[in-house]
């Protein structure tokens, strides 16, 4: 077993409030960042940076972005001071297609990357890159650009999908009672990771109305098929913060390797 190689993590991030907030999310996530080796770099591939060909930032000192409304100030005036890694950035192009990822200069990170990662690594002292949801793509190839991204664990670079497996804001309700689709379709999801049908999981629509009211709009659940894309053979699954939040949230995360 090759012990240099770092775990791949999904993280279900919810509510921007999880940044701020100490709760069972914002503890487990805390948790998982102590489990592993620290990174040497990140590579996050958030719900919330959606785009018309695959782009990866490349700035020296990304901007902390604010995408959301309707939250208190102490939230938007949180910062995020991570630095970025052009080299980084260089290598994902290369290894994923240098045709097909365009380097970014404007984006930064946005709320599904430091929502989380200011829990994980509050010091902000590792080097983080976006790598966008390229929405003309389909499931399939984005999980072969996970594929892709493997060599980069070896190097000690985290790569960290941040959506929810299940994630339905038109359906959110304030109460802890989930949809009976909601807790089908979040189980389904986990017992298909741990039997690695990633096949099940990249094909949704095939699974009818309970996978499509989870989906939805697929931003929040694609993050997850570049992790399950750099699953090795032998490399066990392990899941926490395993529950399902305003009726139709999934924040279930996941660990590979
Ligand atoms: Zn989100």
């Amino acid at each position: 077993m090759d012990h240099s190689r770092m775990p791949v993590l999904f993280i279900g991030h919810g509510s921007p409030m999880n940044a701020i907030e100490d709760n069972e999310f914002s503890r487990a996530w805390q948790q998982a960042a102590v489990q592993i080796p620290k990174p040497k770099a990140i590579l996050c591939i958030s719900a919330h940076w959606e785009t018309q060909g695959s782009q990866v930032t490349m700035m020296e000192q990304p901007r902390t972005i604010h995408d959301f409304y309707g939250f208190p100030r102490e939230l938007f005036e949180m910062q995020y001071p991570a630095a970025g890694s052009p080299e980084l950035a260089r290598k994902v192009i290369d290894i994923v297609d240098s045709s097909k990822v365009q380097p970014d200069y404007s984006w930064g990170l946005d709320h599904g990357a430091w929502s989380v990662m200011c829990r994980m690594y509050p010091q902000a002292d590792i080097p983080v890159i976006q790598l966008s949801l390229d929405r003309q793509l389909s499931p399939t190839e984005h999980y072969e650009i996970g594929q892709k991204l493997n060599p980069l664990r070896q190097e000690g670079v985290l790569i960290l999908g941040s959506g929810n497996i299940v994630h339905n804001l038109r359906l959110m309700m304030w109460q802890d009672t989930a949809f009976d689709w909601a807790i089908e379709y979040d189980r389904k999801v986990r017992q298909w990771i741990v039997d690695g049908a990633h096949e099940e999981i990249i094909h949704y629509e095939k699974h009818g109305k309970p996978a499509l009211l989870a989906v939805n709009s697929a931003e929040h659940y694609l993050p997850l098929l570049y992790i399950l894309g750099l699953q090795q053979p032998q490399e066990l699954a392990s899941f926490f913060a395993e529950t399902l939040w305003g009726g139709s949230l999934s924040m279930r995360c996941v660990r590979l390797g």
